[in-house]
C-alpha cells in the first residue's frame, strides 16, 4: 500500500501528469477566485451607516461573512433574507420585504446595498421591482437610499461583484451631475484591495500632496477597527455627504483596471472625467500614482515624497543582490499581479508561472506587454484560466525559488518544497499582514522585507554548521 502511495505521488508530480492536467476541461480544481457577491460585500463595508444585505441564500451570507472574518480577524456585519427552497419556486419576493424591514428596524443603517446570490438569479427575482414593491408596503422608509445590484456568481467573480457594487452605491446616493456644482475633489477608486493599510497609505500619500480626495468606497476603519471595548456596526465608510456628491467629482483615478472597469463606464457615460492607473505596487507603480495626483493639483511633488521615495530606492539597491536572478511563481487577481510582476522587473526577478483564474483578453494583452519589456521576463508564460491545481503541476515539474498568492497556495508550495509570500485574499493562517501596506514606497519596502528575508530564513535553515553565517 505504501509503495502504491508512494508510486502515485511520484506519478503526481511526472510531466506525463501534468499534461493530463493541463487537457482537462471539465472541471475546475480550487480556482484563485471567489464569487461575485464577496466583492459585493466587500465594496458595501466600505460606506458609513451602510448594511449590506444579501438577497440569497444564508449560506452564501455565511461564507462571505466568515472569508471576511477569518482574514481580517474582524466581525463582519450583513444580512441575508434567507431564501430556502419555496423561493426558488414562488420567488424571493416575500423573504425580499420582510428582510429588508427586519434589517431597517433592527440596524438603522443610512443605507442599504442589496446584492443578489446565486438562487436570486438562477430564478430571475427582478429586484427593482421588488423595491418599490417593499416601499409601496412601508416595510422601510420611502426615502430610504437602497443600491441594487445584480451579482450572479456563475460569470465573473468578487472582482466583477466589487465593480457593479461601486457603481449601485453611486447610482443611489449620488445626486446628478451639474456643470455649476462641481467640486474639487479627486475622487479615487481603491478597486478589489484586502489591505485597510493600503487604503490609510494612498489617503495618507494624498494628503502629503494637499489634494481633496474622497476615497471612495474606504473600508479601513470597518476591516481594522480599534478594540476601544465597545462595538460600533458602522465604525467608518466613505461619508454619506461626500457619496451624494459622487457625480459632481472634478474627477476619478481608479487604482486598479479590472476591478472597476464597469464603474468606469457608467462615469465616463455621466461625463465625468476618469483616469486608470496600475496599483500602485512597486517603484514605478507608485510613481505613477504620486503623478497622477500631481497632475490633478497642478502642483510639485513635496519633499517629503521625495525623500520616501529615496529611501525605496535605497532598500531596493541594498537587496537587489537576493531576489535578481530569482525565479518566481505568482498566481491571483489581475490588478496585483500587474502590480506585483512589475515589482519583480524591477529587482531583476524572474517570473516564471503567472496563473490567473479570472484573466482577461486585456488583461492579457497588458501582462505580456509587461513582460516583454524586460529582460527579466523573457522566460515567463502567463496561464489565463488555470487553477491551483494546475499551478501545482507547474511547481513540481518546472522549479522556482518561490511562490507568491494567498493563503491556498500553501499547498503547491509545500508539495514543491519551495516558501510561500503570502499577498492577497485569503490569508487565514498568519497574522497582521493586512496592517501593512504593498503599496507605495513603503509597500515596495515590506514587500522586499519579506521575501528576501524568507529567502534569507531558507538559507540559515538549509546551512551546515559551516555556512551557518553571522552576516548574509
Ligand atoms: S457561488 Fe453562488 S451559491 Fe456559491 S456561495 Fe457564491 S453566491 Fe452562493
Amino acid at each position: 500500500m505504501e509503495a502504491c502511495t508512494k508510486v502515485t505521488k511520484e506519478w503526481l508530480n511526472s510531466m506525463e501528469y501534468r499534461e493530463l492536467n493541463f487537457a482537462r476541461e471539465k472541471l475546475v480544481i480550487n480556482p484563485a477566485k471567489a464569487c461575485q457577491p464577496l466583492g459585493a460585500l466587500l465594496c458595501s463595508l466600505g460606506i458609513e451607516g451602510c448594511l449590506p444585505f444579501v438577497h440569497g441564500s444564508q449560506g452564501c451570507a455565511a461564507y462571505f461573512r466568515s472569508t471576511l472574518s477569518r482574514h481580517f480577524r474582524e466581525p463582519v456585519a450583513a444580512v441575508s433574507d434567507s431564501m430556502t427552497e419555496d423561493s426558488a419556486v414562488f420567488g424571493g419576493q416575500s423573504n425580499f420585504i420582510e428582510g429588508l424591514r427586519n434589517a431597517y428596524a433592527v440596524y438603522k443603517p443610512k443605507v442599504i446595498s442589496v446584492f443578489t446570490s446565486c438562487m436570486a438569479e438562477v430564478i430571475g427575482d427582478d429586484i427593482k421591482s421588488y423595491l418599490g414593491n417593499a416601499k409601496e408596503q412601508d416595510a422601510i422608509p420611502r426615502d430610504l437610499a437602497v443600491a441594487l445590484a445584480n451579482t450572479p456568481s456563475f460569470k465573473g467573480s468578487h472582482i466583477t461583484g466589487y465593480d457593479s457594487t461601486v457603481k449601485s452605491l453611486i447610482e443611489c446616493l449620488a445626486k446628478p451631475r451639474q456643470e455649476d456644482t462641481i467640486n474639487d475633489r479627486l475622487y479615487v477608486v481603491p478597486g478589489f484591495d484586502t489591505y485597510p493599510a493600503n487604503l490609510r497609505e494612498y489617503k495618507r500619500l494624498l494628503k502629503e500632496m494637499n489634494a481633496p480626495f474622497t476615497l471612495l468606497p474606504d473600508h479601513s476603519d470597518v476591516l481594522d477597527a480599534p478594540n476601544l471595548g465597545t462595538y460600533e456596526l458602522y465604525p467608518g465608510g466613505t461619508p454619506i455627504s461626500e457619496m451624494n456628491e459622487a457625480l459632481n467629482a472634478k474627477s476619478y483615478l481608479m487604482l486598479q483596471a479590472y476591478s472597476t472597469s464597469t464603474t468606469s463606464k457608467y462615469l465616463k457615460g455621466k461625463g465625468v472625467p476618469v483616469e486608470t492607473i496600475p496599483m500602485p505596487i512597486g517603484l514605478s507603480g507608485t510613481d505613477n500614482f504620486i503623478q497622477a495626483i500631481a497632475k490633478f493639483t497642478g502642483k510639485e511633488v513635496p519633499e517629503e515624497i521625495t525623500i520616501e521615495r529615496g529611501r525605496a530606492v535605497d532598500a531596493m539597491t541594498d537587496c537587489h543582490q537576493y531576489i535578481h536572478g530569482k525565479k518566481f511563481a505568482l498566481f491571483g487577481d489581475p490588478d496585483i499581479l500587474i502590480g506585483l510582476v512589475s515589482f519583480l522587473l524591477e529587482m531583476g526577478g524572474e517570473p516564471v508561472h503567472i496563473v490567473c483564474t479570472n484573466s482577461t483578453v486585456p488583461f492579457k494583452k497588458a501582462m505580456e506587454k509587461l513582460l516583454s519589456s524586460s529582460p527579466y521576463g523573457q522566460g515567463a508564460t502567463l496561464y489565463p484560466g488555470k487553477d491551483l491545481w494546475h499551478l501545482r503541476s507547474l511547481l513540481v515539474t518546472e522549479p522556482v525559488d518561490m511562490l507568491i498568492g494567498d493563503g491556498h497556495g500553501k499547498y503547491a508550495a509545500r508539495d514543491a518544497n519551495i516558501p510561500l509570500i503570502r499577498v492577497g485574499i485569503p490569508i487565514y493562517d498568519r497574522v497582521n499582514l493586512h496592517r501593512y501596506p504593498i503599496v507605495g514606497y513603503s509597500g515596495v519596502i515590506n514587500l522586499i522585507t519579506m521575501i528576501v528575508n524568507t529567502f534569507l530564513d531558507e538559507i540559515d535553515r538549509a546551512s551546515t554548521d559551516t555556512y551557518f553565517e553571522l552576516m548574509r
